[in-house]
């Protein structure tokens, strides 16, 4: 662990398991779905920016395999603004591009720590009118959960440890690693960003 990432306290979930569970999770959306979207009607895939990026494009191709008719959009919000507590106030930085009225709707999240992004989503997009409107997060973080929201079809339960890879990041940082590890706190206690 150490030689390949030295600036990680443990592994949390390598690349196999990631991909494995991805692909089971599919198969859950997938059998909610059928049935009530089509070609024409197809289920809308809310990305939401950017730590969702990486699983968001596992799990559309995932679905894409199993032939459930999709489109995408993205959404991004900002809730960090660099650190690793929440800090409960969140920001729209880019909305949708397409309405969503009368359509199946499915938020891809990266994960679900305090819920004040989920809560905020879920009020935003309940006003404009989807026929349904659920959520998947790669990671659940229950632990840390300020407002008691349940998500709909979650990849893994999280320890409650700052967590980077697999789109997550630390100062948009490790975005880009295959596995998901816990970051070591002398990283974020000390590190100006740059350095890192
Ligand atoms: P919430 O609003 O549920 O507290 O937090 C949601 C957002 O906080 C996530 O989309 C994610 O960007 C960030 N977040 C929460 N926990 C972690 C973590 O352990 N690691 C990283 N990198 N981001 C986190």
């Amino acid at each position: 662990m150490s030689a390949k990432y030295p600036f990680a306290k443990s592994l949390v979930f390598d690349e196999p398991t990631i991909q494995r569970r991805i692909v089971e999770l599919s198969g859950d959306i997938h059998r909610h779905y059928s049935g009530l979207v089509t070609e024409t009607s197809p289920l809308v895939l809310v990305v939401v920016l950017n730590g969702a990026f990486m699983f968001a494009a596992d799990l559309a191709r995932a679905l894409a395999d199993r032939k459930l008719p999709v489109r995408m959009d993205f959404i991004c919000v900002s809730s960090y603004q660099g650190g690793t507590h929440t800090t409960g106030e969140v920001r729209m930085l880019l909305d949708l591009r397409r309405g969503i009225q009368g359509q199946h709707v499915l938020m891809i999240e990266d994960i679900v720590d305090s819920a004040h992004t989920l809560d905020f989503l879920l009020k935003l997009f309940m006003t404009r009118s989807p026929a349904s409107l659920k959520m998947a997060s790669l990671l659940d973080k229950k632990a840390a959960r300020r407002i008691p929201l349940r998500v709909d079809f979650v990849c893994f339960d999280c320890p409650p440890e700052f967590v980077i890879g697999y789109g997550l990041d630390f100062a948009e940082r490790f975005r880009e690693l295959r596995d998901i590890v816990v970051l070591k706190p002398e990283y974020y206690m000390k590190a100006p960003a740059a350095k890192l």
